[in-house]
């Protein structure tokens, strides 16, 4: 359980709850995303990482030469280096100088000399509560591109992972493919495990039988009788 500060918007005045991460212990760069402020953090030792050009200085912001690694945010943004998070209810770039008196205000090493360092691009990065969501921070961990084959199976009445997460996910995946179940829920179908494994032994998302794919039954509406 993350422990979350509080913070007030600057533009409307309303309060947010976040998590400051330091990327020294993290072992991470960072990006904010320029349309809604999701962070994202960058492990080192992730798989997909080794590839990526040295960091100009590590611990920090990422630099320009990552942006076009990173897959888009969840939101279809893209992370960039001089982005800002935003405040979750007005989505407005907060001020890190205005973020200065909160962030003090709260941090257990104010007392012993502390600063907050002023910025959105040093050693400590942001990660803001989704009001909608309590408890879930607005982050996006090792959002790298990868040409790894995948295969996306989304059900078609689906409310818990709906199809569009899946397709913005699939648009930075180059040898992946996404197959959407008509009629299908959440649940597991025989079809579904069929076309998994198939996919498992071919090893490609190429040349899979997903003709099943369309011939699920909507399952029937239940109605209680009422008490
Ligand atoms: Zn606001
Ligand atoms: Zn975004």
């Amino acid at each position: 359980m993350v422990m979350l500060k509080k913070g007030d918007c600057e533009h409307c005045g309303r309060v947010y709850r976040y998590s400051l991460w330091h990327c020294g212990f993290g072992d991470t760069s960072y990006a904010y995303c320029d349309d809604c402020g999701m962070l994202a953090t960058i492990n080192y030792s992730s798989e997909g990482v080794a590839d990526f050009p040295d960091p100009s200085a590590r611990y920090q912001e990422i630099d320009i030469q990552w942006e076009p690694l990173l897959r888009h945010c969840e939101c279809g943004g893209r992370f960039r280096k001089g982005a800002a998070p935003r405040c979750p209810h007005c989505n407005e770039p907060l001020s890190a100088t205005h973020a200065a008196a909160h962030m003090e205000k709260q941090a257990v090493g104010a007392p012993k000399g502390w600063r907050w360092q002023g910025n959105w691009n040093g050693v400590y990065c942001l990660a803001i509560e989704d009001p909608r969501d309590p408890g879930t921070l607005r982050q996006m961990i090792d959002p790298v591109k990868s040409t790894v084959p995948v295969l996306l199976i989304s059900g078609d009445l689906d409310p818990v992972t709906p199809p569009w997460l899946a397709e913005q996910t699939a648009r930075t995946l180059p040898n992946g493919r996404l197959v959407i179940i008509k009629n299908a829920t959440h649940s597991s179908y025989d079809c579904v495990e069929a076309m998994v494994a198939d996919f498992i032994d071919k090893g490609t998302t190429q040349g899979l039988d997903i003709s099943c794919a369309d011939q699920i039954k909507r399952p029937p509406f239940v109605v209680l009788d009422s008490p």
